[in-house]
């Protein structure tokens, strides 16, 4: 007989939260230590969303989305979460670029960037304050309709070169594009100026595995292999969810899906004309491509850098970014002291991808572009690693239909929404009350710091809705 995910279930909860990536994880111990009874709902077998890892034959572990985070994910792990994992968080300092119009090693902190502003690129100093403190002083009240590409354009005027240094990382965290209003940029590039780029010793599976011991001390129900169908309504508001086919009541719902199925999920009868257009017109963030590369046990590479953004284009083009014609690729570099006590060695080559350029391949065509995806990763790091094939006795990759599978998000987005998604996630609650939404959106509140730092605000209000 098939098991029974929701065994011993009960009938009533204050909230259930849809979805168990950081956004909702977060918000789940939050709310559970306000004192609210909290069901987690997770449609995958593990927790985590996209921060996950896999296990792979031959001891290995792969990290999908631990590539770098900023200093601010310490504060936010101590306050919400506790001093063990905060304390885990520990600085990359081998950023390395090599493109046709650079080549350079930094820590990604505003004192080595104006180094090599300076220094490398002939920027004089006076322009390259101004637009650090102009970044630094974005927030998301500003005006919204200066562009990226005008922000570069007013201070570094026809110098693509640093455009490609300042632009190429952030559109990698965050799927941002010359295009997005210069908030989505600035906010997220004064987070990761502060002070460089950070990591979770001990990797993926062990940061949500204290998160899961965390929220399970605090009282949170998890439920793993249970998925959200939909989200119940009575009398204008929120009375529950139907998971796995199961009525729950509950008095509200945090939705840590994407924006768009969670409307879906609640019934677009439920919202008013207005808020369902601008819903539907909300556009998509793009997904991405990833090779897994494992190292065979006993071998070893040497230090390299940490994480190496390399591209054959001539310049920074966000569409070049995302094709399936790939040009640029970053290199996660994994060595043993990722996972203390770990003999290992592994390589993640990540790039951002456009979900239509894989959704319509047949299957022959499908495996086969897959293959070229890792001939190709393969054939672009022996020039960082050479020889590198022989020592690899794994490798397989992942792309925007396998994001789409595991996530649910619709078209594997990795980001969310565009800019636009963030209003529409911040009212959902006044549509409908008992309705809420956490998790990547709008690019500002997307990545690990993103996503989690939206859990708590959104997990503040779900407090305040059900003390009311
Ligand atoms: C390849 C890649 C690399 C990345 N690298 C980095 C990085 O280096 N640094 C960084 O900071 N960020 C990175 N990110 C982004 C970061 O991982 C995400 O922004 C963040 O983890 C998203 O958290 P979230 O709260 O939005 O939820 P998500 O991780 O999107 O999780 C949503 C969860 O909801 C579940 N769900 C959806 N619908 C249902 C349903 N109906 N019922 C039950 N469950 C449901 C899904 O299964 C999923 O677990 C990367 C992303 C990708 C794709």
């Amino acid at each position: 007989m098939a098991r029974d995910w929701l065994k011993g279930i009960r009938p009533a909860y204050d909230v259930a939260i849809i979805g168990s990536g950081l956004g909702g994880l977060t918000a789940a111990n939050m709310l559970a230590r306000d004192g609210h009874s909290v069901l987690l709902l997770e449609h995958h077998f593990k927790l985590g969303g996209l921060a996950t890892w896999f296990h792979r034959k031959g001891g290995h572990i792969f990290d999908v989305s631990l590539h770098g985070f900023p200093v601010g994910m310490i504060k936010t792990c101590r306050k919400y979460w506790s001093r063990e994992i905060a304390d885990s968080i520990v600085q990359l300092k081998g950023i390395r670029f090599d493109n046709p119009q650079f080549n350079l090693t930094t820590t990604f902190d505003r004192e080595d960037f104006t180094r090599i502003m300076r220094e490398h690129f002939k920027v004089p100093q006076g322009p390259i304050e101004e637009f650090f403190d102009t970044a630094r002083s974005m927030n998301f009240y500003d005006d919204q309709s200066m562009t990226t590409r005008q922000l570069f354009e007013k201070f570094f005027p026809g110098r693509g070169d640093v455009v490609r240094l300042l632009m190429e990382p952030i559109a990698y965290a965050n799927g941002s594009t010359l295009d997005d209003p210069a908030i989505s940029y600035g906010i997220v590039f004064s987070n990761f100026m502060s002070k460089g780029v950070y990591t979770f010793q001990g990797g993926t599976d062990k940061i949500i595995g204290m998160m899961q011991a965390e929220l399970l001390k605090n009282g949170v129900d998890i439920r793993t292999n249970a998925l959200v169908e939909q989200v119940t309504v009575e009398q204008g508001r929120v009375s529950g969810i139907v998971v796995n086919g199961q009525p729950v009541k509950t008095r509200s719902v945090l939705s840590n899906a994407n924006i768009k199925s969670t409307i879906e999920m609640a019934g677009e009868t439920n919202f008013s004309r207005d808020f369902v257009e601008e819903g539907n017109r909300t556009r998509l963030n793009n997904s991405s491509c990833q090779v897994y590369i494992g190292i065979r046990k006993g071998e070893s590479i040497d230090y390299v850098g940490d994480l190496y953004f390399t591209s054959e284009a001539d310049e920074f083009d966000s569409d070049k970014l995302r094709s399936r014609d790939i040009t640029s690729r970053t290199f996660s570099f994994y060595y043993p002291s990722i996972r203390p006590g770990s003999e290992m060695y592994s390589i993640v080559a990540s790039t951002n991808a456009n979900y239509d350029d894989w959704a319509e391949l047949s299957s022959e065509q499908y495996h086969k572009s897959k293959q070229q995806l890792i001939k190709t990763t393969l054939d672009s790091l022996e020039k960082y690693v050479p020889g590198v094939r022989e020592k690899v006795d794994y490798v397989d990759a992942a792309t925007p239909r396998t994001f789409e599978r595991y996530t649910l998000h619709p078209c594997g987005t990795s980001f969310g929404t565009k800019f636009e998604g963030l209003k529409t996630s911040m009212t959902l609650p006044q549509e409908l009350p008992g309705l809420f939404h956490t998790g990547s959106v709008g690019i500002i509140m997307s990545g690990w710091l993103g996503a989690a730092n939206y859990g708590v605000i959104v997990a503040n209000n779900v407090d305040k809705y059900l003390r009311l």
